[in-house]
């Protein structure tokens, strides 16, 4: 018996999360249809270009199923586009986004010059030695609801957080040798859903 994850595979680096994934021991799932959807216990939303992520998801008529399988409950980890995908809004920007988490993100937020970087986060609610994050023109998040919890900050702005069932990061984990955020979404699904 084992949980089985998918990971939305539209666009972006969606391999990488399957290689983790399987490396904790889950069963994966690529997903680009409303019938995959179904058959997944949670779901990860790989990084890569969230304009073309929500618009592949608008044409496969996948927004409505994705908010209802979230708001449903579903885990669900969202990292870097993914994370802007989930969100209710965008600041200066119009794009299909599912609104499902609340908060607003900015994209690119870390400025031009620093197209990439690489930080030690410390990360409520995961002990141990910091979190080694992977930025890649990477969003922050601007303002938060009050059920959003924020578990790690850079510069005073939130770039990991949870909000019930949802899990958002602003960086990569897949693309580290930690596995241990990926870890919390397989832990936050329940056992009864495995299948
Ligand atoms: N800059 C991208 C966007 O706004 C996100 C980058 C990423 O996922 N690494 O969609």
């Amino acid at each position: 018996m084992t949980v089985r994850i998918g990971v939305l595979a539209l666009q972006g680096d969606f391999r990488e999360h399957i290689s983790m994934l399987q490396s904790l021991g889950v069963t994966t799932a690529e997903v680009r249809t409303a019938e995959e959807l179904e058959g997944v216990d949670a779901l990860v939303i790989p990084g890569g270009e969230s304009t073309t992520i929500g618009k592949l998801a608008d044409r496969y008529g996948l927004i409505e199923p994705l908010r209802k399988r979230i708001a449903g409950g579903m885990p669900t980890l969202g990292t870097c586009a993914g994370m802007i995908f989930l969100a209710s809004a965008t600041v200066n920007h119009d794009q299909h986004q599912l609104g499902v988490l609340d908060a607003v993100v900015q994209r690119n937020a870390f400025g031009r010059q620093v197209d990439s970087f690489e930080a030690d986060l410390n990360v409520d609610g995961v002990p141990g030695d910091p979190i080694h994050a992977v930025f890649i023109r990477a969003p922050w998040i601007e303002k938060v609801g009050a059920d959003v919890e924020v578990l790690a900050t850079v510069d005073g702005h939130p770039v990991f957080v949870r909000q019930d069932n949802i899990l958002a990061t602003s960086f990569h984990p897949e693309l580290t040798d930690d596995t241990r955020v990926h870890a919390m979404i397989v832990d936050m699904t329940p056992i009864e859903e495995q299948i």
